[in-house]
């Protein structure tokens, strides 16, 4: 294993003596990184459970205090289909929705844990947007040491639902304050030194799996940057231990959502300082991160590699949800398919060349998002109805979603709608009704008016389904 040299400011570079409190530079406010002095040559351990099998490029702990769910050891896929139809030469998806708890930051949670099991801490105390919370929850069952999550509202519902089912007291507050540890009980957020530091394991087994050669390009969603800044470092362990490396040069893209990108404008602008985005706007919660913490070394390591930073919407986001899962049957969450949003983008605008080996970090599982789910089987089958209703949504009564399907075939209005209900369906309900039925379903968002037409000077409102609707029916 590797003994902690120190920790360093991934932006501004001062130094300070290990502590597992200290989180953060105390003269810039960036994130930290754990220096190692490296004893050993890099050897994968195969004897050793989950993240440990990388215990010559970790911090070191004792063996009695390791703990793991078997995290780690992920499939990396080839992805032929894909490849295909964007006509590239290798594409690879390194599979981190298999983790323990779905989510690549089991190996942060892993690593913590046997840290705090080692310095003897009792209680651990969390803020989390969501997959690190759940995460450490497994692993504090694990462990035996208890977890305080503090979430906002807004959080994926799998995520909270995770939490309570490991056993994690979880409190939901406005925002999250800078909490300091208390005595006997520690603080770990996503941008912890050590939560950090695990991540670049997920690029050492990348390289082991592609059989000993580095990719041109590596793909990675952004939220504080430190995934970025840590695949980057272990690109850097890399060359270290073996000079002879086939193809050095892998550069690092790393993608935001657009409604929250302070690393992308920053890359944009060509500014070397990330500002804080001011009206972070967007639903993909676990990268709504406004001022990220290892931002300045995202865009830093981006520059170096001769990579790319680029934002993606939401639209492109859910359409690269379901071309993942329908090309390669994986499905992943929001936060992770951003990857293949920012491919089929770069691929498109020729960014990347298509004759490159690229990776594609999938950072976490789809199933943690039921909502996001929800809302594309409803954009995709057509069994709205039954989905509203098993999802515990609301229920339409048999005469309005004949409504609907009269709308689906065409606009109509008021008088015609209660006609095809009569003739079509044997339905005979009085016209005042028809038309409370259709402001019902405009205020449930499934209907609207669409134009006014006057005919021999009687005025006719026409009625249309809104996407909504025609996603229900
Ligand atoms: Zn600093």
């Amino acid at each position: 294993m590797a003994k902690i040299a120190h920790l360093r400011c991934t932006n501004c570079g001062e130094t300070y003596d290990f502590d597992i409190n200290l989180k953060l530079c105390k003269k810039c406010g960036s994130g930290l990184s754990v220096e190692l002095n490296y004893s050993d040559k890099f050897e994968y351990l195969d004897s050793q459970i989950g993240l440990w099998k990388f215990a010559s490029i970790l911090p070191e702990v004792k063996e009695i205090f390791r703990i793991s769910l078997g995290e780690g050891n992920t499939v990396l896929h080839r992805s032929k289909r894909i490849e295909n139809e964007l006509g590239i030469k290798e594409l690879f998806l390194k599979d981190e929705t298999v983790e323990p708890t779905g989510s690549y930051l089991d190996r942060s949670s892993a690593l913590f844990m046997s840290f705090a099991l080692m310095y003897g801490i009792k209680r651990i105390i969390t803020y989390s947007t969501g997959n690190l919370g759940a995460s450490l929850s497994a692993y504090s069952s694990k462990s035996g040491i208890s977890l305080q999550a503090y979430v906002k509202q807004g959080i994926d519902l799998g995520k909270l639902y995770q939490m309570i089912a490991y056993g994690a007291n979880v409190s939901v507050v406005e925002a999250f304050k800078e909490l300091k540890s208390k005595e006997g009980a520690v603080v770990v957020t996503e941008y912890d030194p050590l939560v950090n530091e695990a991540k670049k394991t997920i690029m050492s087994e990348v390289f082991h799996q592609l059989n000993f050669r580095l990719p041109d390009y590596v793909i990675v969603p952004m939220g504080e940057g430190g995934l970025a800044y840590a695949t980057y470092k272990a690109l850097n362990e890399l060359k270290f231990f073996l000079k002879n490396i086939k193809n050095p040069k892998t550069r690092i893209i790393g993608v935001q959502p657009e409604g929250c990108a302070p690393i992308v404008k920053a890359y944009f602008r060509s500014s070397s300082a990330v500002e804080p985005e001011i009206t972070p706007k967007t639903r993909i919660f676990d990268l709504n991160i406004a001022d990220p913490k290892f931002g300045n070394a995202a865009l830093r390591v981006i520059k170096e590699t001769e990579g790319i930073a680029v934002s993606v919407n939401e639209e492109e986001i859910l359409d690269a949800i379901s071309f993942l899962a329908e090309k390669e049957g994986l499905l992943a969450e929001p936060a992770a398919s951003l990857t293949i949003a920012a491919l089929k983008k770069l691929i498109e605008h020729k960014e990347i060349k298509k004759e490159s080996t690229v990776v594609c970090f999938i950072t976490g599982s789809g199933l943690k998002d039921p909502r996001i789910l929800k809302e594309l089987a409803l954009r995709k089958s057509n069994l709205g109805t039954l989905i509203e209703e098993l999802s515990g949504g609301k229920t339409l009564s048999s005469t309005k979603v004949k409504i609907l399907k009269i709308l689906s075939e065409k606009d109509a209005y008021g008088y015609q709608i209660w006609r095809e209900l009569k003739e079509k369906y044997e339905l005979n309900i009085r016209i005042p009704t028809v038309y409370q039925h259709l402001l019902d379903l405009i205020n449930d968002g499934y209907v609207k008016k669409s134009e006014t037409i006057t005919t021999s000077g009687r005025k006719r409102i026409y009625y249309k389904l809104t996407d909504r609707g025609k996603a229900l029916i």
